[in-house]
């Protein structure tokens, strides 16, 4: 897809409507998890990936509690002295 600007006016409770073609474009169906980030002035939405908590590698991933970790950063963990 290529560089879209589309304005929206965010309502009373601080919502916006994220435009249909994005949506689909992007594969957000109803119940995604979106991450917003701001960054410096701008606000920035991406869907949620599942990474390690350590180092944001997304493969070879364990679930630890409400976090990943990989197995990269497993063995170095247990190597720690
Ligand atoms: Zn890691």
């Amino acid at each position: 897809m290529k560089s879209v600007r589309i304005t929206r006016k965010v309502d009373e409770l601080g919502r916006i409507v994220i435009p249909s073609e994005i949506r689909k474009h992007l594969d957000v169906e109803p119940g995604t998890d979106l991450e917003v980030e701001l960054r410096g002035e701008e606000v920035v939405l991406r869907k949620t990936v599942d990474a390690c908590r350590l180092c944001g590698s997304e493969s070879g991933l364990s679930r630890l509690d409400d976090c990943y970790v990989c197995a990269d950063c497993i063995k170095r963990i247990s190597e720690l002295k």
